[in-house]
């Protein structure tokens, strides 16, 4: 292994956690695992990244993302956090199974890389520290379909699997996904420090945030009014975030506060799902019994998670009038945005005061019959972009054709022609169809290719990955990807265990 890395690139890794202390982490190095083996491969992020070409051909490449090998200079590490698990306090958490390998300088600021499922750490609790394959084709797959819509996300760089058995409900085997982001801090960071009374750490914690993220805020005076403006700046992210999730259907399933970024990403692929046919109570996580993570309700949810993180920062803040209109921004930012965001899936640029009634309506058509949320997308768009609104008959027939009963339907559909009266048609179309996505990572598709790749075929992997990446082109090869699901995918049952 050493020859290896002898013959390595270099690459410089910055460990700007070391400048906290070991208070915030622990060195941890990541445990091998056997006959590891290339399950897929991330070439546009690495090229993206700036990562030299052809060097995912190298054995140390394989090994070091398994957690076989380090390179030299950089020195793994797990951190802590603490967090609310299903609106109860679970207390000390922490990376049990994710170790971060640092900091690179890349083409978009520094990243920094985490290998998931590489072994045991301290604060792995009862957990063996690894992740199996399924889940971390779930986790690589979501990461790339995310952004490839647009949605602010951790990224994933490459996946491996290795024959070594872990034990969840059945045996699986092991993984180890490479996760790529500019910070993997979680609300749970935050609450940790203050939870523990430790204001000293919350503060260094806080102010490194500031510096390595959020550094447009450093005008701001320092002292509570920055915190405040942390909170705010965190706050307005997580609602664009939200607004992002609801429009394009996409159920989280883990909404603890420790799954929750600091940078407003999307963290911590799970039980996830983007909606098939339009549920607005559905419950991804099987694991969810009362219901707390269903779809409709995680921009409520985001919300109190924003709490509990507005309540950590308090000792900052000092001020709870502070505090609260710090998170107040949310009641007025997040519906504006889920607006601005509904209107431009229907092809209107501007918010116009009567669009809320008729997004909520149209929402309310949809899911009387759970009309399939992706495809009745798609195709309002393809009939706008056909620029008739002359003989809506014709138009709108494929729209149409997805309800058994239509009378709702045809009750909305004259005030959405009205509407589109006030707004450029050669546009609205063409808009559309670069809002509202061909394809995403249904259950079934993320399925059929762990199937297969349970049976040592990866090719399925690649192949979703090619069209996740650009959901909104047509990709004709791929027609089958943008079907209705089957009738087994209402059947797919997916916990918390990964
Ligand atoms: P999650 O529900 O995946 O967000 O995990 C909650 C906490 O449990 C986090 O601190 C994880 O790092 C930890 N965890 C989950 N699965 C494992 C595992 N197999 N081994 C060790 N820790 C785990
Ligand atoms: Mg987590």
């Amino acid at each position: 292994m050493q020859e290896l890395i002898k013959q390595s690139f270099t690459l410089e890794w910055h460990h700007p956690f070391d400048a906290l202390g070991t208070v915030y982490f622990t060195p941890v190095q990541p445990t091998p695992l056997a006959n590891v083996h290339w399950v897929a491969k991330n070439l546009s992020l690495a090229q993206d990244l700036g990562w030299p070409e052809g060097e995912w051909d190298s054995e140390l490449m394989l090994q070091v993302l398994a957690g076989n090998a380090v390179w030299p200079g950089s020195q793994p590490f797990a951190t802590v956090y603490s967090g609310h698990q299903f609106g109860v306090w679970a207390g000390q958490l922490g990376d049990g199974r994710a170790l971060s390998l640092g900091n690179i300088q890349t083409a978009s600021g520094q990243q920094e890389f985490q290998l998931k499922g590489a072994g045991q750490t301290p604060y792995s609790r009862m957990g063996d520290g690894r992740a199996v394959l399924r889940s971390s084709i779930r986790e690589f797959l979501c990461s790339e379909a995310m952004h490839g819509l647009g949605i602010p996300t951790t990224r994933a760089l490459g996946l491996v699997g290795s024959p070594d058995r872990v034990l969840r409900e059945e045996i699986e085997t092991a993984a180890v996904v490479t996760r790529v982001a500019p910070s993997f801090l979680r609300f749970g960071h935050i609450q940790h420090f203050a939870a523990n009374g430790d204001t000293v750490s919350l503060k260094k914690l806080v102010d490194h945030l500031i510096h390595q993220h959020f550094d447009h805020l450093i005008p701001t005076p320092p002292g509570a009014l920055r915190y405040t403006a942390v909170l705010e700046e965190i706050t307005r992210l997580t609602a664009s975030l939200m607004a992002k999730w609801q429009a394009v259907g996409f159920c989280h399933g883990v909404m603890n506060t420790d799954n929750m970024s600091l940078l407003g990403l999307t963290i911590d692929y799970g039980p996830f799902q983007f909606l098939d046919g339009f549920d607005p109570a559905h419950i991804c996580n099987h694991s969810d019994h009362q219901g707390r993570y269903a779809y409709a309700r995680q921009p409520q949810i985001a919300y109190w998670n924003l709490f509990c993180l507005g309540q950590a920062l308090l000792p900052l803040i000092e001020d709870q009038d502070m505090a609260l209109a710090a998170l107040e921004t949310y009641k007025t930012l997040y519906p504006a945005l889920a607006d601005q965001a509904f209107a431009a899936k229907l092809g209107l640029p501007q918010v116009q005061t009567d669009d809320h009634t008729l997004i909520e309506q149209l929402l309310k058509v949809l899911a009387a019959e759970k009309t399939d949320f992706t495809i009745f997308w798609r195709r309002l768009s393809h009939a706008v972009a056909l620029k008739d609104l002359a003989n809506p008959a014709q138009t709108f027939a494929p729209v149409r054709d997805m309800f058994i009963d239509a009378t709702q339907w045809d009750a909305w559909l004259p005030g959405y022609i009205q509407r589109l009266k006030d707004v450029d048609l050669s546009q609205a179309g063409i808009a559309m169809l670069t809002t509202n996505p061909k394809f995403v990572l249904r259950n079934h598709l993320g399925e059929q290719v762990i199937q297969q790749a349970k049976m040592g075929d990866f090719s399925g992997i690649d192949q979703l990955l090619q069209v996740l990446s650009s959901p909104f082109d047509e990709h004709p090869a791929f027609e089958h990807f943008a079907a209705f699901p089957p009738d087994w995918a209402s059947s797919i049952s997916i916990s918390c265990s990964s």
